[in-house]
């Protein structure tokens, strides 16, 4: 059992250190000469080990009063963070620590209060359990001596990194090398410094290696006494009586406990007296083991030292068993087991809702991020849908209306080109071609052997290019336009209209019988006659032909133009009629109208209307009184 303890001294070199750290501070700020330290800091460093409520409180106080300059606001916090520390208080030393952080980071501060705060965090953290913090804060606290040329906080830091290794970590190997690196800076720069060479032996004692022990615990001997470090000597004395052991050991022990009991370094006083309950039990003096246990145990503050606890924890239980009261050993081995499982699962919580806390508090970040990107992208989105729609309508609306227009567009240029195709550019009749189609559509497929028929009436301007040559083309132009008004004002409604060709037009009207289409002949002259041309013309005259279609009535029950039904017979048949008209004289109508029963075949009609009239298969109709047709066959 004794080597046990040995090989885990724990944390009494922390409570070493602590001491340590409590004489650096005045040290560092003389050196640098920067900063005055506030009277009560001074106070609240001295009194956090023995009373750390009471340093909590007027560090507190201090804080709460304000108007202090930085560097006192941050020893002030620092003091109170490791107070809280110290009772026990995990949250609210590590809360107090990052305030701490925060005023380094708001506040230039002279850099031995900035290493200083930065180590006291490590240790403050480390105290609070939250080691991978604490390494952190030493590692930035290094930093900061290396930055400050202070080798003795790199030292004492590098002391720290080593401890957190070897006491929480027992990576003791590492610690040995952090341990070794410290003493180089410290060779290279002064003296050894007795809290390394006490903290490097504890090390290697945990190691098992108690020669190599021995050498550092008495080379920190002779440090501590060269620096009158009596807290580390009489810490040493203690190691070394223990690793002695023999006869005068305990009574070295017994020395030793009485210079810490009232020098004040209680922890060490319990740390000694756990040192002879180790020895006791060697010597197979439980009895005398479970006092020094009691005493030790005595010796240590109400909260804190969980390390000296458990120890003492487990000796007792050793003692106990050595003592062969095996029930009262279980149960206080159980109860050191219980305690530091407690702590254990403690600071494993805290670490696991810490580490819970930030990833909630990332998961809930994230999530926020991604509800306010999910939002952004919905109303981009809906706005994106209700562009797309408006879009859509805008598009829809513009397509009608281009449909529309086009539509509109397409039905004039149509109409154009129909009228184009239709209609003569002059007079806007309808042209020959259109006029064909229209008169074949007039005539009925079936037509009743009544005398009523289609009439075809080719009107042709007398002596027209005689107007063109007295008064210009253009006038003859007016002419043109003037006729072809006054035939279609004097036809109506269903008639065709149309300019045949040069200053030729055609009348076409359904339903006539001889003495009908002689009233219109005559209305259409007349209408001409009473027109007036500008230009200086006065007024124009016509010669009119006319004739039907079919030529001949049908007999009973036969079908239109089985003969004579084509209208281009009626058109031959006008023209030679009113090529009778001009021979007449001209301003006159001449119509040749076929009888009912005629025999001759239509081709030979068309070719000598004289012989089908002298036949009596033709009627000639004439304006004028004693109009003969002509004698010999037209043109
Ligand atoms: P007639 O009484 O025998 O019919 O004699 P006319 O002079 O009317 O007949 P002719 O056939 O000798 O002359 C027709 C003229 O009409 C010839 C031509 O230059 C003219 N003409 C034809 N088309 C147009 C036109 O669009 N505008 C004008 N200004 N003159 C035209
Ligand atoms: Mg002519
Ligand atoms: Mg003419």
């Amino acid at each position: 059992m004794p080597t046990t303890s040995h090989r885990r001294p724990a944390s009494l070199a922390t409570c070493c250190l602590l001491f340590a750290l409590v004489l650096l501070p005045p040290q560092i700020a003389a050196q640098a000469g920067e900063w005055t330290l506030h009277p009560d800091a001074l106070r609240c460093y001295q009194l956090r080990h023995s009373d750390p409520e009471a340093a909590a409180t007027l560090a507190a106080q201090r804080l709460r009063e304000g108007g202090l300059q930085p560097p006192d606001a941050l020893v002030f916090e620092a003091c109170q963070a490791a107070s809280r520390a110290l009772m026990g208080e995990a949250d609210a030393a590590r809360a107090g620590v990052e305030r701490v952080e925060a005023l380094l980071a708001a506040h230039p501060m002279p850099p031995g209060y900035r290493l200083r705060a930065l180590s006291n965090a490590g240790l403050t953290l480390q105290l609070a359990g939250d080691i991978p913090g604490a390494l952190a804060a030493y590692d930035r606290a290094l930093r900061a001596a290396e930055q400050a040329d202070a080798w003795e906080a790199q030292v004492t830091t590098l002391v720290n990194i080593a401890l957190v290794h070897s006491e929480e970590l027992a990576a003791y190997a590492e610690a040995e090398a952090l341990f070794e690196q410290a003493a180089r800076v410290n060779a290279a720069h002064g003296a050894p410094m007795a809290v390394l060479g006490y903290n490097r032996g504890l090390n290697v004692l945990r190691m098992g290696r108690l020669d190599e022990a021995r050498d550092h615990f008495e080379g920190a001997l002779a440090a501590a006494r060269g620096a009158d470090q009596g807290v580390v000597l009489d810490r040493v004395e203690a190691e070394l009586a223990a690793l002695d052991g023999g006869p005068t050991a305990r009574q070295r022990l017994e020395r030793v406990f009485a210079r810490q009991r009232d020098g004040g370094d209680a922890s060490g006083a319990a740390r000694t007296a756990l040192l002879q309950a180790q020895l006791a039990l060697a010597a197979d003096a439980p009895a005398q083991a479970s006092a020094d246990v009691q005493r030790a145990l005595s010796q240590l503050p109400a909260s804190g030292f969980h390390a000296e606890r458990d120890l003492a924890l487990r000796l007792r239980a050793d003692a106990l068993a050595a003592d062969g009261d095996w029930r009262a050993a279980f149960a206080a081995s159980r109860d050191a087991y219980e305690g530091q499982l407690a702590r254990l699962r403690t600071s494993q919580l805290d670490g696991l809702a810490r580490v819970q806390a930030r990833l909630m508090d990332a998961d809930n970040r994230e999530a926020l991020v991604l509800a306010r990107k999910e939002n952004e992208l919905g109303s981009l989105r809906a706005s994106h849908e209700r562009r797309q729609r408006n879009l859509a309508v805008v598009a829809l609306a513009v397509l009608l209306l281009l449909a529309l227009g086009f539509f509109a567009y397409q039905r004039r240029v149509t109409r154009r080109l129909r009228n184009l195709s239709t209609r003569d550019s002059l007079t806007r009749l309808l042209n020959r071609h259109a006029a064909g189609k229209r008169l074949g559509a007039m005539v009925p497929a079936r037509v009743d052997a009544g005398d009523a028929r289609t009439v075809v009436f080719l009107i042709d301007i007398d002596h027209f290019k005689a107007i063109n040559d007295r008064h210009g083309h253009g006038v003859g132009d007016a002419a043109l336009v003037t006729v072809a008004r006054a035939l279609t004002e004097a036809c109506g409604d269903n008639a065709v209209v149309a300019r045949w060709g040069g200053e030729e037009f055609l009348v076409g009207r359904r339903e006539l019988d001889l003495a009908g289409a002689c009233t219109v002949a005559a209305r259409l002259r007349d209408a001409v006659a009473a027109a007036t041309v500008g230009g200086g013309v006065g007024t124009v005259a016509v010669s009119i032909g006319f004739a039907a279609v079919p030529v001949f009535p049908p007999r009973a029950g036969g079908v239109a133009g089985a003969e004579s039904g084509h209208w281009p017979d009626a058109v031959i048949l006008a023209d030679r009629a009113l090529y009778a008209a001009k021979r007449s004289g001209r301003d006159t109508w001449v119509g040749l109208w076929g009888r009912a029963g005629a025999g001759a075949a239509i081709d030979d009609v068309l070719d000598d209307p004289g012989a089908a009239i002298a036949a009596g298969d033709l009627e000639v109709a004439a304006a004028r009184e004693g109009f003969a047709w002509p004698e010999a066959p037209s043109r």
